[in-house]
């Protein structure tokens, strides 16, 4: 036996609570080799021995053939001594040194478990709390590292002997399965009604389907909190959930439990129906089909629906001919982070829930839903939360730990350690004392899995934002302020682990600028490193300041008087201004009076918007500039409007002023909206294309980056791409790191890492 050889395999990756040792353990009894596999602090290692031919067919199958949650980052191999032991067995974790391994996010249920929950035979049947190794609850149910399961949630349920047998069973799907529970042993499923009592009843879900029959709403326990349930084709109670919600206008998502019922109500191409079936199960944006059946109250003046497939065995359960799509959105008040206490829920969701389908299986940390849509034939997420987190991103390299504590909007906070950035769930929007609480409460919790006490925090350069205050607070701790544009450009850079230095495009709403000013149309070149300001949108004045933001006509109004002074053109927008509040906003713009100045591309989004009559005050942010981009109908229109691009001192500055001529003069021509809106768009795309070309000329640069907010925008992201390739750029976007405010965390931390190198 002279080719005998014994191999160590070092992997690393999500390979701990995903059924990796296991699947080593069959893939060796398959290939017929010798020797063990541990967990340890970096992930797995596997020792094996056996024949040159069996070796590395094991070998193959343990690169190529790995369980669907698992993922590697690193695969390293080396030789030992042969010794001659018989049998694989699977060791048990080398204790505190398991600690570091990532925890994996929260998960579908897999094909194998869904057979078993609509098995008559199956002990698991209808049980809906049903979860192997491939899959089920994570992320959400860990109190503490390491991942075993008294520091989940389910030690509340010490398993029966039949889940144990499981448990302890190398050779079963639910091995070291840390959810591990059936309906002997595991939690129990029960509907109370409004007022929180218990319904006693043989079968909740059975009841609460014939609730949501009847047009009810039914508050659902999920495995990052609760949703808000109705029935999506029944208008009257629709309306009734947005009313008691004080949700006016904010898309729902919907579930439906196959694509085939989507398919009934959206247009979906192959890249998308992909996207919806990922282990991830985000929130996909798929297109409205003309005629759908649904109520016109799920998505109002959107040509998009939200939409999910079932990821928790409840939703299949609620879902399993009954509905063709049930509205699920988070349950809570407009603005509040979503419900995931019991007791609160009770209290938060009274008066708006008519029952609650809930069970005893406690959610440790929330997690909305994540949210995605394909964009350039990749998928994007617009919202990183349930089921990306806590997945490491890869850093271009390694760098010291740092905490960074993202925006004001849309917070999500990150940690890093080594080449691994951890990105926090969605938590909100810092403006609400609950969304502050959780971002508290998200950085403990981080803190402790991850085993990090950063001793640099990096927080937005704004010095009134909830985070940086929260910065300021700290002691002992290096703080690096960074600029909010220079992170979105690193975090664009960061995600695609690009080291060198960019032109990045900019675009977003609101953040704030190294000259104190409101920046939002910006070119930058730079890297981790640093950046300069190489051109931006002119400065234009935001009439009552924020409340500019909620009523987009005073950008319209801004727009106007910039470019034709106060010999306003008669608009709609402008006659719908009451005489004395028009000329008393004119004169704040004219003299400077609570008007900040902004070179915000989200701003003449939203003036744009109001121009075309399309929205003169929003209900949440973004919503004009994605009505503007909802206007567009099909990609035939290839107009576009003249601009300017003044060479300053201060770089290449986009005077807006003829563009905004040209605008109404098309509206005044009685041109459609949709060919409006595509023009106003093709003429950013040109904008952008050529003031990058002049940036390459003067820095030899021909790498593009584009992030911020308004690149959640498809169409112009799209025309963007491709005029710039033309141009011979290399065009780097966003995928699996929001372009919004949701993503800025992981580029903070890049450049406080570097700041820190430097010393
Ligand atoms: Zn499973
Ligand atoms: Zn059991
Ligand atoms: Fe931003």
């Amino acid at each position: 036996m002279s080719d005998l050889q014994r191999k160590r395999i070092s992997i690393e990756g999500i390979v701990q609570g995903v059924g990796f040792r296991p699947f080593v353990y069959q893939a060796a009894r398959r290939w017929g080799v010798t020797g063990w596999v541990r967990n340890d602090s970096r992930g797995v290692t596997v020792e094996a021995e056996g024949p040159l031919h069996r070796l590395a067919g094991f070998l193959w199958t343990l690169r190529e053939d790995i369980p669907p949650l698992a993922s590697i980052s690193r695969f390293e191999m080396a030789d030992l001594p042969v010794t001659g032991a018989a049998g694989f067995v699977i060791c048990e974790s080398e204790g505190e040194a398991a600690k570091t391994a990532q925890i994996s996010p929260d998960t579908y249920v897999c094909p194998d478990c869904l057979d078993e929950l609509f098995d008559p035979v199956d002990r698991r049947y209808r049980y809906p709390f049903i979860n192997c190794t491939n899959c089920g609850p994570r992320y959400s149910i860990v109190t503490a590292i390491p991942y075993d399961r008294r520091n989940t949630t389910m030690v509340d349920f010490p398993m029966c002997a039949a889940c144990r047998a499981e448990y302890d069973d190398p050779a079963s799907r639910r091995f070291h399965a840390q959810p591990n529970a059936c309906p002997e042993c595991g939690p129990q499923l029960t509907l109370r009604d409004g007022q929180g009592r218990p319904m006693a009843l043989e079968d909740p879900v059975a009841a609460a389907i014939g609730l949501l029959r009847q047009g009810q709403i039914v508050a659902v326990k999920g495995l990052g909190g609760y949703h808000l349930a109705v029935d999506a084709a029944n208008d009257a109670a629709v309306r009734e959930l947005r009313r008691r919600k004080s949700r006016d206008e904010k898309p729902f998502a919907l579930m439906s439990y196959s694509s085939a019922d989507i398919l009934r109500y959206a247009d979906v191409d192959e890249c998308e129906l992909r996207l919806l079936g990922v282990v991830e199960r985000p929130i996909v944006l798929l297109r409205q089909k003309a005629g759908h059946p649904l109520s016109p109250a799920v998505a109002p003046r959107n040509r998009y629906f939200g939409v999910m497939l079932p990821y928790s065995p409840l939703h299949y359960l609620l879902l399993k001919e009954s509905f063709p799509a049930l509205v699920m959105t988070s349950g809570n008040l407009s603005d509040e982070p979503i419900v995931y206490e019991d007791g609160e829920a009770a209290a938060r969701l009274a008066g708006i829930a008519d029952a609650f389908l809930v069970h005893d299986r406690r959610i440790e940390t929330r997690a909305d839903d994540s949210i995605a849509r394909v964009m350039a034939g990749k998928a994007l997420l617009l919202r990183r939360s349930r089921g990306y987190v806590p997945r490491g991103i890869f850093l271009p390299h390694p760098q010291s730990s740092v905490l960074a504590l993202g925006a004001e909007l849309k917070n999500t906070v990150c940690f890093t350690r080594d080449d691994r950035a951890f990105l926090s769930q969605h938590i909100g929007d810092l403006q609400n004392a609950e969304a502050c609480a959780s971002f508290e409460r998200t950085i403990g919790h981080l803190q402790q899995i991850l085993e990090l006490q950063p001793q640099i925090v990096a927080h937005d350069l704004h010095p009134d934002y909830h985070s940086t205050r929260y910065a300021d607070a700290l002691e002992g701790v290096r703080k690096v302020a960074v600029q909010h544009h220079h992170a979105h450009l690193a975090s664009c850079l960061a995600e695609h682990g690009v080291k060198g230095e960019a032109i990045g495009v900019i675009f977003d709403g609101i953040g704030y600028g190294a000259d104190g000013r409101i920046w939002g149309g910006e070119f930058l070149v730079g890297d981790g490193k640093g950046y300069r300001r190489v051109g931006h949108f002119a400065y234009l004045p935001m009439p009552g300041g924020d409340a500019a933001t909620r009523e987009p006509f005073r950008m319209a109004l801004s727009c106007l008087h910039h470019a034709y002074g106060g010999d306003l053109p008669p608009l709609p927008v402008v006659a719908a201004i009451p005489e004395p509040e028009r000329r008393l906003l004119l004169q704040m713009i004219e003299k400077g009076v609570n008007s900040p100045l902004t070179s915000s591309c989200g701003r003449l989004f939203d003036a744009v918007a109001a121009l075309c009559g399309l929205r003169d005050r929003i209900s949440y942010e973004g919503q004009a500039a994605l009505e503007l981009e909802m206007a567009i109908e099909g990609e035939a229109e290839e107009g576009f409007y003249p601009y300017d691009i003044e060479h300053a001192e201060e770089g290449y500055i986009f005077q807006p002023a003829a563009t905004i001529r040209a605008i109404v003069g098309d509206l005044q021509g009685r041109v459609p909206v949709s060919a409006v809106s595509a023009r106003f768009h093709n003429t950013l795309a040109y904008l952008v294309a050529e003031t990058c070309l002049l940036v390459r000329a003067d820095t030899g640069l021909a790498r593009v980056a584009l992030s911020g907010g308004v690149f959640q925008n498809r169409y112009l992201t799209e025309k963007c791409v491709a005029i710039l390739k033309r141009g011979g750029f290399e065009v780097i976007t966003h995928s699996l790191v929001p372009p919004n405010d949701g993503g800025l965390a992981l580029g903070q931390a890049v450049i406080a890492g570097w700041q820190a190198e430097e010393g």
